[in-house]
């Protein structure tokens, strides 16, 4: 990790210095263990502050939308996730490709300091620092070796796309990817097989706990509309009461707007404070879309038309040829 910050740091120095870029975006440690932060770069001599390590979670591509308008063009760091966020910003027209330099990389999971807290039993941990096979975790008094599997963001161990799908220069070698596409649909499965009142029941529940505090919509890069419906009082439906219907109604609009357009970044669900499991929602709109239309990956490139925001007479569909019968 050491070595891509070095890289990282290089190009991004060179780069502003050859005024190939006006800014990057990248990520910078914060006074913590567990903080590195999104930072945007303008000046060569602040390069050094730069740095990749196990807690640059944050996906950048999504700040794209606000950076770009007021610059000719702006470099990047981009992981597998946040390449294909990157492509679906651009099919959604969100973003011009010819205004941003890609610095790809590969990606072999990120840290969820809340796990690594419940294995120190929240001890002033000091440090997570990667080892052979895995992690050693120090705090003041002694350190623990853990499994990466034991502290990655559940989100990464079910991730299809470690590897920058898109990028101008790759940092780094490419990282093998072993997980099986399906197994991300084994929590999908659990509530298919619920009865219908059960699985009421359960997103009922979850549902109730929602804040409407907005952060899932608001760090997902397939919902970027300029104003969203759920902030737009002339449309009468931002719909914010604490009631079951508004919070269900919130969920099961945002869940179908970005059907065919969801990247499965696990984004929303990582950021929900309740901790309500919005992959499941999604994923199980994925499985469908999979399921009827063939297998279909947002995100893999920015051309190939979703299904559902498209149609060919051979679909699947029924509804445009029976009226919905
Ligand atoms: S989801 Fe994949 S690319 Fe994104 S942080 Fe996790 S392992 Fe890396
Ligand atoms: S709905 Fe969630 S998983 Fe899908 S693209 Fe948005 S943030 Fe990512
Ligand atoms: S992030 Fe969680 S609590 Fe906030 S609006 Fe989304 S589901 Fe609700």
């Amino acid at each position: 990790m050491e070595n891509i910050t070095k890289k990282i740091r290089a190009v991004a120095k060179q780069a502003l210095i050859n005024k190939e870029i006006d800014k990057i975006l990248g990520w910078k440690k914060g006074d913590l263990w567990s903080e590195s932060y999104p930072v945007f770069i303008t000046k060569p001599e602040d390069a050094d502050s730069l740095i990749w390590d196990s807690f640059c979670i944050n996906n950048l591509s999504k700040y794209l939308i606000k950076e770009l308008p007021k610059y000719d063009k702006i470099g990047i760091f981009i992981k597998g996730c946040d390449s294909t966020s990157f492509n679906q910003l651009l099919k959604d027209n969100r973003i011009n490709r010819e205004n941003v330099v890609l610095y790809g990389i590969p990606c072999e999971g990120m840290v969820d300091p809340e796990k690594v807290k419940k294995i120190m039993l929240n001890d002033r941990v000091t440090r997570v620092k990667k080892s052979e096979n895995g992690f050693t975790l120090t705090n003041k008094n002694t350190s623990k070796d853990v499994l990466g599997e034991e502290i990655k963001y559940d989100k990464c161990l079910t991730c299809t796309s470690p590897n920058p799908v898109v990028y101008d220069q790759l940092l780094g070698d490419v990282v093998n990817n072993n997980v099986n596409r399906e197994d991300r649909f084994k929590g999908v499965e659990e509530i298919e097989s619920m009865t219908p009142d059960e699985r009421y029941n359960f997103w009922k529940g979850e549902f109730q706990r929602c804040l409407r505090c907005n952060a899932c919509r608001d760090i997902c890069p397939a919902c970027s509309c300029v104003k969203c419906v759920f902030d737009n009082s002339d449309a009468e439906i931002s719909g914010k009461a604490k009631t079951e219907g508004e919070d269900t109604f919130f969920h099961i609009v945002r869940a179908y707007h970005v059907a065919g357009r969801c990247v499965d970044c696990g984004e929303c669900a990582r950021i929900c404070p309740a901790g309500i499991p919005l992959d499941k929602l999604n994923r199980k709109i994925i499985k469908d879309i999979n399921e009827v239309y063939g297998e279909f990956n947002a995100g893999l490139d920015s051309t190939t038309p979703a299904p559902l925001v498209t149609f060919k007479l051979e679909d699947a569909d029924t509804f445009s040829k029976q009226g919905g019968k």
